[in-house]
């Protein structure tokens, strides 16, 4: 069958049901899904050298000769089959070994030209290539005699399927149409799209390697942002409805508070309220560090719109944290002492839980009572910008952790926010440090409040590097601690691509402590295979002491709060970025003992405890932002996914420069074309990211 972008790989020829299955574990369904499965690092296999001219100093070496002989034979001392040939290119001959590969003998034969690349040992008798990658050598090759692309596979499927299969799929890469409008692509000289997919998987060379990457990291970054300054023409033209001040009642409710708020939380409050009497919508940010106390600074812009008579809506990303929201809110609200209070009705709405205050509700009376405004503030998560939610008066939208600014608020104002041409406020809240500059350009649009301070009593959280050697003494300080009554997280970095959802990481994990180090302690496991009733179980269990340590995954990474928790161990420490670092940290230290944090690396090395002491040194999470990026460089952050903020295949927050860069043209092309009227190109592919956005 002849091939075409969307072909399935099961289609694709060779391809059986089982390598199917291994593809779609990465997300690889149909043949652009593989075009678009970058590499994540590169080989460079292309200098060959003459056999005569290898030197014990190059460790790695591709060759080209002829195969004089090649048989298998049976090793006497391990039993093993092994594959021995001699390989010669006139300048002399290399002996050559693969182990338990008899089959190689029926694909290489005498007098086959080949090249060999891999590691080179010399013993007394000289050099010798053992288990290299080998390829006939015909016109055009793609695992050895150039820059070899790595990506990232879980282990049953081999660099060789991988690369076999894109280089299949890139014949029809021409079938995309290069969205990128000319001019563009002219002033910019930006590689054209099927040149710059061609080469990021095949370099001839690494100054073409680079292009490619410009163009497909340019092409995210333009499209970002021409989406966000789309939807910020929309929201700018909407109207909102005024709320009020209400001072007295305001200070009622902060008096009320057990205790008093920093000053940047009362600037923060401050300038929401502001921002809440206007007839335009407020388009905020709040960011602050983990546990600085964003909530209730969103409380008190919820208490006010709440006294105006307008209802509220409060989205967090998992249904652990809307349930956290809930009772925290629950609470602020039901200490507060405002004279002549109304009865304020808050409700939870998520799939495996439903209530009215402190009483239990179903999801059919607390969609009734939103549309009859009787419930004043509703928290959820993002599936209730699903229609079907319908407000009687939404004027305030408050978004806790969602990446996606703009895109979300985009969502609610068609679905709902617009009653009779009103659009709600949103405020949206993120621990992600983002330096302001750097938010302004990706949101323009967005004003932004910064909770810099920490609460005065909290204590500093102790950190420390653990290194392969120093675990034992580590997980003696943590029996101790449990020992006398705290509790611990343990986090662990996910290793295996396929294990998107961290459970082969957590169990394996849980296993080992179970079994080899802490086995009188209860240990429960937390990953994001788990069903939200499932999670919330465990959660409330560990809240409640009933297991003393949590095996995790990234899935603890944003808002749950367990006091009781003075303890993070986070494993493979190296592997996450420091921002990342920073935020798992922050989920201890948040009662009154003295907390902990041990960064577990599975290497030691100067570098990884340079950049791993920059979370001892820095003084807070904009500084580490910054010093991250230095010490990674940008090269090195290639690739990897930073948390939270806009999920990018190949750009990063990092690419400053190319950000400006698409930023600016994105704005010239809005200028002239401001519905896009001429690139129906690019048109198709911002109405198809937004219509990529799912609600949970
Ligand atoms: P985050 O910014 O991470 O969302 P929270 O709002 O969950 O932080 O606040 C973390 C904890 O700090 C909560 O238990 C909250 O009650 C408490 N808190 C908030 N503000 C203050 C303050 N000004 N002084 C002392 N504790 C505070
Ligand atoms: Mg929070």
């Amino acid at each position: 069958m002849s091939l075409s972008l969307s072909t399935e790989v099961s289609d694709i020829s060779k391809v059986g049901k089982t390598i199917a299955g291994r593809l779609k574990k990465l997300g690889i369904l149909n043949v652009e899904d593989l075009i678009f499965y970058y590499p994540f690092r590169y080989q460079d296999f292309s200098q060959v050298s003459k056999i005569s001219e290898l030197n014990p100093a190059e460790s790695l070496a591709t060759i080209k000769g002829k195969i004089e002989i090649i048989e298998n034979r049976r090793s006497w001392k391990t039993r093993k089959t092994l594959t021995e040939g001699l390989v010669s290119d006139g300048s002399g001959s290399i002996k050559v070994i693969w182990f338990n590969q008899p089959f190689l003998t029926q694909l290489l034969k005498t007098g086959d030209e080949i090249y060999l690349s891999g590691k080179i040992n010399f013993d007394r008798y000289g050099p010798q290539l053992v288990n290299p990658i080998h390829e006939k050598a015909k016109s055009e090759t793609i695992h050895t005699a150039r820059i070899v692309p790595i990506y990232p596979l879980t282990d049953r499927l081999t660099q060789k399927q991988i690369r076999w299969l894109i280089k299949v799929s890139l014949s029809v890469v021409g079938q995309f149409k290069d969205w990128l409008p000319e001019s563009i692509k002219q002033s910019l000289k930006l590689y054209p799209l099927s040149q710059a997919l061609n080469t990021i998987h095949f370099p001839s060379d690494q100054n073409s390697l680079d292009k490619a990457i410009e163009r497909l990291k340019f092409d995210e970054l333009f499209l970002f942002l021409l989406q966000s300054q789309l939807i910020k023409k929309e929201l700018k033209s909407a109207k909102a409805h005024p709320i009020n001040f209400l001072e007295e009642s305001t200070k009622e409710f902060v008096d009320s508070l057990p205790f008093s708020l920093t000053n940047d939380q009362k600037k923060a409050s401050w300038q929401i309220l502001q921002d809440l009497l206007k007839s335009q919508p407020m388009n905020r940010l709040l960011e602050g560090e983990v546990g600085s106390g964003k909530t209730v600074v969103a409380a008190v812009s919820i208490l006010n719109t709440i006294l105006n008579k307008y209802q509220g809506v409060l989205m967090a990303p998992t249904e652990i944290l809307a349930d956290q929201h809930f009772k925290k809110i629950v609470d602020l609200f039901s200490l507060s002492k405002i004279k002549n209070q109304p009865q304020i009705n808050i409700a939870l709405l998520t799939r495996s839980n439903q209530r009215i205050g402190t009483e239990l509700s179903t999801k059919g009376e607390i969609l009734k009572k939103i549309k009859s405004g009787e419930i004043d503030l509703l928290i959820s998560t993002h599936s209730v910008i699903q229609p079907g939610v319908e407000f009687k008066n939404l004027a305030l939208v408050i978004i806790d952790e969602q990446h996606r600014f703009g895109v979300e608020q985009r969502k609610i104002l068609h679905h709902k926010g617009v009653t009779k041409g009103f659009s709600p406020h949103f405020l949206s809240m993120t621990a992600t440090p983002i330096p302001r500059s750097l938010a302004i350009t990706l949101y323009g649009n967005l004003d932004l409040s910064i909770i810099r301070e920490l609460p005065k009593e909290r204590k500093k959280i102790i950190t420390k590097i653990v290194d392969p050697i120093g675990r034992q003494k580590s997980y003696d300080f943590i029996r101790q601690e449990i020992l006398s009554g705290r509790q611990a997280f343990v986090i662990c970095p996910l290793i295996d691509p396929s294990d998107k959802l961290g459970v082969k990481s957590v169990t394996e994990e849980c296993k080992r402590l179970k079994e080899d180090v802490f086995p009188e302690f209860e240990i429960a496991i937390l990953h994001g295979k788990l069903k939200p009733l499932e999670k919330e179980r465990i959660m409330a269990d560990f809240l409640a002491g009933e297991s003393q340590i949590l095996v995790a995954t990234s899935v603890i990474e944003v808002g749950i709060d367990v006091p009781n928790a003075s303890i993070m161990l986070i494993e493979g420490a190296e592997r996450f970025g420091l921002a990342q670092l920073y935020q798992f940290r922050g989920r201890v230290g948040r009662g009154k003992f003295q907390s902990y944090c041990f960064l577990a690396t599975e290497k030691s090395g100067q570098k990884i405890n340079a950049r791993l002491d920059a979370l001892i040194t820095a003084k807070d999470s904009f500084e580490l932002a910054e010093l991250d990026l230095k010490l990674r460089g940008p090269g090195e952050v290639f690739g990897i996914s930073q948390s939270g903020w806009p999920t990018f295949r190949i750009a990063s927050l990092f690419d400053y420069h190319l950000i400006g860069l698409a930023k600016e043209e994105a704005e010239k092309i809005l200028l002239v074309d401001p519905q896009l009227k001429n690139q129906p190109l690019l048109k198709d592919k911002i109405e198809q990211l937004n219509s990529d956005i799912h609600p949970e």
